[in-house]
């Protein structure tokens, strides 16, 4: 039995991180830097939020065995008073840091959208990736799109604080699916174990980690034998897995023995090589098909 148990970074990990990162890529300090700020938000409203959904282990199995997420995502409670606060935190930082600041901030975190009635609606929005009802003044297309992703980002703390109580001690086993086994989503990006060069993939939403196997496609059952992979010549132990079949990828890390501690999310942003690469061979990312 595999028990893969996800491990928060905390404020003070994601601070160390990103400076390791931004001395090994220097390219990307702007990105690091500014994405490294969402993640503190992240890792300290983590420290403060509760998990509403209890389910014991039995209920946990049996609801995976039958292929059913921990979570029904778009009905999980989510304290609206404490959303906003991380919403509005996280424009705050975007107006600040981010090039070009963000001109919406108060429009985003004062918005109507955001109420105790209108919330539910919003995120349920949000997880489908469907467009804001954002009105006068936001013709920007790239405005909208970034108030969906402070949206998104201010909602991860609630689904990995579930994801922390529900999916311990989980038998990797029983899931290897294409979604997450806690609230559904896509995978960000994954790696090889360094132990075992176990694949562990985590959720773009909840950041729990969980195993896929190489041997088949989890997005499509068209897939015949083994994913195929493809990487830059400057950093052949990154790697863009994909299938041949639906064309769907997962960026990879090797960690196979090496003793290299990544963050994901950090390594999603100096890898957009990979994602460019892997969009001329006219492949997708997960979660976008
Ligand atoms: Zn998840
Ligand atoms: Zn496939």
């Amino acid at each position: 039995m595999a028990v893969v148990e996800t491990v928060d970074p905390g404020v003070q990990g994601v601070r160390e991180a990103v400076e390791r990162y931004v001395e090994r890529y220097p390219d990307y300090e702007g990105a690091l830097r500014l994405y490294g700020a969402v993640m503190e938000l992240q890792q300290k409203a983590l420290e403060e939020v509760g998990c509403s959904v209890e389910m014991d282990v039995e209920e946990r199995d049996a609801r995976l065995g039958t292929l059913v997420t921990m979570v029904d995502a778009p009905e999980l409670e989510v304290d609206p008073v404490r959303y906003r606060s991380l919403v509005k935190d996280i424009c705050t930082v975007m107006e600040e840091r981010r090039p070009g600041g963000f001109e919406h901030s108060k429009e985003l975190y004062s918005w109507d959208g955001l109420s105790d009635e209108n919330l539910r609606s919003t995120m349920a929005r949000v997880l489908a990736g469907e467009e804001l009802p954002l009105t006068s003044g936001w013709e920007d297309d790239s405005d909208k799109i970034l108030a969906s992703n402070i949206l998104w980002e201010s909602l991860a703390p609630f689904y990995r604080k579930c994801g922390s109580i529900l999916a311990s001690g989980m038998d990797q086993s029983i899931w290897q699916r294409g979604h997450c086994p806690v609230c559904g989503s896509a995978p960000l990006m994954g790696f090889f174990r360094n132990e075992d060069g176990l694949w562990l993939v985590e959720c773009s939403l909840c950041h729990t980690l969980w195993n896929l196997q190489r041997a088949s496609c989890p997005f499509c059952s068209e897939s015949l034998g083994s994913l195929e992979f493809l990487y830059i010549e400057d950093e052949p132990g990154k790697r863009v897995q994909y299938c041949s079949s639906c064309k769907v990828y997962i960026k990879t890390v090797n960690l196979r023995g090496t003793d290299k501690d990544v963050l994901l999310p950090l390594e999603d942003i100096v890898t957009a090589e990979l994602d460019l690469a892997a969009s001329e061979e006219g492949l997708k990312p997960a979660g976008r098909q």
